[in-house]
């Protein structure tokens, strides 16, 4: 039990396989019916649940509707619509300035390329990635969040530290054909079993295949720390 397959390629077509199942419709939890509003909860997601990003952009996209209402903001009083947010005065500072460059340099359009999505405020390569899968339908990569970060270790499909690093092993072990869906089916065995602090291995539909189980292994390999 809790023995891996072969090879880091092998080991994440069994994880696809097996969470394909469990998971057969995974889908984006944040709410969003526009690109504009896709980008702007996926900056205001950052360290913070999809949940509560969902619960204030219920009234916030009520009143702020286009990038020129963000760009043309009073900063505080934008900060304080969304003060339930972690990091919100920071993160009021990226959505007025992103959207002024939308305004400025994009025609108000919300852009559809890595590097010009990278080049807006607030956005890194994490962001501009879900944007453009569920904003464009364009993969170019993997999406690594926290739960993709601590499961793809977890379950020892890689050995790598740094966000752009698991991405770019991601790519290389995962049928591009799952890059979308890697992420979503990981986010959704994190949330409902891998937690970060309590994983409920006994009950793992991937515990046979994880180096990481507590029932037969003594350390977390998300972090190297004993359980
Ligand atoms: S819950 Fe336990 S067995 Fe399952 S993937 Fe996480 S660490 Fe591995």
């Amino acid at each position: 039990m809790g023995t891996p397959l072969d090879t880091p390629t092998e080991q994440a077509e069994e994880v696809i396989d097996r969470l394909q199942e469990e998971y057969p419709e995974p889908e984006i939890s944040l709410q969003f019916s526009n690109r504009l509003e896709l980008l702007v909860a996926v900056i205001l997601s950052a360290q913070c649940t999809d949940e509560r990003v969902n619960a204030e952009t219920e009234h916030l996209f009520e009143k702020y509707k286009s990038p020129e209402d963000y760009a043309n903001a009073d900063e505080a009083e934008l900060a304080e619509d969304l003060n339930s947010i972690t990091y919100f005065n920071s993160k009021a500072g990226y959505l007025k300035n992103a959207c002024q460059q939308i305004v400025e340099e994009h025609d108000g359009e919300v852009p559809d390329t890595m590097s010009e999505l990278t080049d807006l405020p607030g956005v890194g390569r994490k962001t501009a990635n879900v944007v453009l899968q569920h904003g464009h339908d364009v993969t170019e990569g993997v999406v690594v969040d926290t739960h993709v970060q601590r499961l793809s270790r977890r379950l020892g499909i890689t050995e790598a530290k740094r966000p752009e690093n698991i991405e770019d092993e991601l790519m290389s072990v995962v049928d591009r054909e799952y890059w979308q869906n890697f992420t979503h089916w990981l986010i959704s065995h994190g949330r409902d079993t891998c937690t970060a602090r309590n994983p409920d291995c006994s009950e793992c539909l991937l515990e046979d295949i994880c180096p990481s189980s507590k029932v037969q292994h003594d350390v977390d390999l998300a972090d190297g720390s004993e359980w």
